[in-house]
């Protein structure tokens, strides 16, 4: 009796594991403060919840086509035309159980054993495992001390055996936005060497300065003779984490094998998170965009705390809900910083190594704005205690 390679191979999501962590010793009364997290605090959209509730209360919740229903993927075709200025039909659009699920099972479409994909370090946690569980190799391109990258370290990385390159931006760790010129260098790339490029746009909307550029904007081709897979979904704009509902929107042939595989690995998403979904996107909008206006704050108000730390280096985020603070020059160890920031302080974070870059910490700060000040205080206390 044994467990697979790949099982054994495979580690657990490190940022899922903290959650459960901080939960725990919330539950044994201990005031921590949970600075690992990634999902905002806010509430589901009234219209999406009530969307499903009529769903829900018809007490009929069927099974759907493996992409979903063909109302939830027009929602979504209408939503890409207003954010990214293309016009897909839904057979250009899959819904899966959240940008995870989406971008997993692009991979696995895209992807057989032995190729290469190419990602930016700091990475998402979760980007490496994915590659992995396709059995491909994820070939890391680090970026600068501003989390910069450079397009001829990204062009440089592709080989024959390069099939995809995988983009996150906003970026999760650090927050930043990558530029225009830095995408269509890359989409360029990839249209002359064959390669595809999944652009995870989950962070998409919650920016701070200027909008984060759309990749179907940035090339002359048409969606199917296009490179491009966009992956977006409601986690974190609409705050609809456990909704679990992602989807990608790409050339049909990619579409289509994506619905395939997912007809097997899951069928369509939950008939009910797909209802509160399509009314999310066709509802009011102002919720995001208090969000956004939340976020910026807090940004600045741990921009603000941390300016104060002697040692500890700041890029400013430019979206998401992350920062991704230097903090080498005071400890090396971020696992170790990490580790006594939660004995001594009981702050929780993320030790920058699980993102491919030892020496920072990622701070999430989509929590409320007097656990974010309590949190600033204690993170000025410890450093300055030494
Ligand atoms: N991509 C990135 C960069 C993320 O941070 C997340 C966070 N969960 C996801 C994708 C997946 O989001 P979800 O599966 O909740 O839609
Ligand atoms: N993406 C979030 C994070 O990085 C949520 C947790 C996860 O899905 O890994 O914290």
């Amino acid at each position: 009796m044994q467990i697979s390679t790949l099982g054994r191979s495979i580690s657990a999501s490190p940022t899922l594991q903290l959650n459960q962590r901080a939960a725990a010793l919330k539950a044994r009364g201990v005031d921590v403060i949970h600075l690992g997290g990634g999902e905002p605090l806010s509430l589901a959209p009234e219209a999406a919840t009530a969307a499903g509730v009529a769903l829900l209360n018809t007490r009929a919740v069927r099974y759907t086509p493996a992409a979903g229903t063909t109302a939830l993927r027009q929602a979504i075709a209408d939503y890409t035309a207003r954010f990214y200025g293309i016009t897909p039909t839904p057979s250009h659009v899959i819904a899966s159980n959240g940008a995870k699920q989406s971008l997993m099972i692009a991979l696995r479409a895209l992807v057989d054993p032995g190729d290469e994909v190419i990602f930016l370090s700091p990475y998402w946690v979760s980007y490496p495992e994915m590659v992995r569980l396709c059995g491909a190799t994820p070939v890391v391109v680090e970026t600068d001390a501003d989390f910069q990258p450079r397009l001829e370290d990204i062009t440089a990385a592709i080989t024959p055996k390069t099939r995809v390159i995988m983009l996150n931006s906003p970026n999760n760790p650090t927050g930043v936005v990558y530029s225009a010129a830095l995408l269509r260098g890359v989409i360029a790339a990839c249209e002359a060497r064959g390669v595809w490029l999944i652009m995870d746009d989950i962070y998409q909307r919650l920016v701070f300065d200027e909008a984060a550029p759309s990749g179907f904007a940035l090339t002359e081709r048409g969606l199917d003779e296009g490179v491009i897979i966009a992956v977006n979904g409601v986690s974190k704009q609409y705050a609809m984490t456990g909704f679990r509902l992602g989807w990608a929107v790409g050339p049909k042939v990619v579409i289509s094998a994506m619905a395939d595989i997912q007809s097997h690995e899951t069928s369509g998403p939950s008939t009910v998170a797909q209802e509160a979904t399509a009314a999310a996107l066709a509802g009011d909008q102002a919720g995001v965009e208090a969000l956004r206006l939340e976020l910026r704050a807090h940004r600045d108000l741990l921009v603000n705390g941390l300016a104060q730390i002697e040692g500890a280096r700041v890029i400013v985020p430019d979206g998401t809900f992350y920062l991704f603070a230097d903090f080498s020059a005071i400890e090396p160890d971020d696992r170790a910083l990490a580790e006594r920031l939660l004995e001594q302080q009981r702050v929780v974070v993320v030790p920058g190594v699980d993102f491919g870059r030892p020496g920072h910490l990622r701070l999430s700060y989509c929590r409320g704005r007097a656990e974010l000040e309590e949190a600033v205080g204690r993170l000025q206390a410890f450093f300055a205690r030494g």
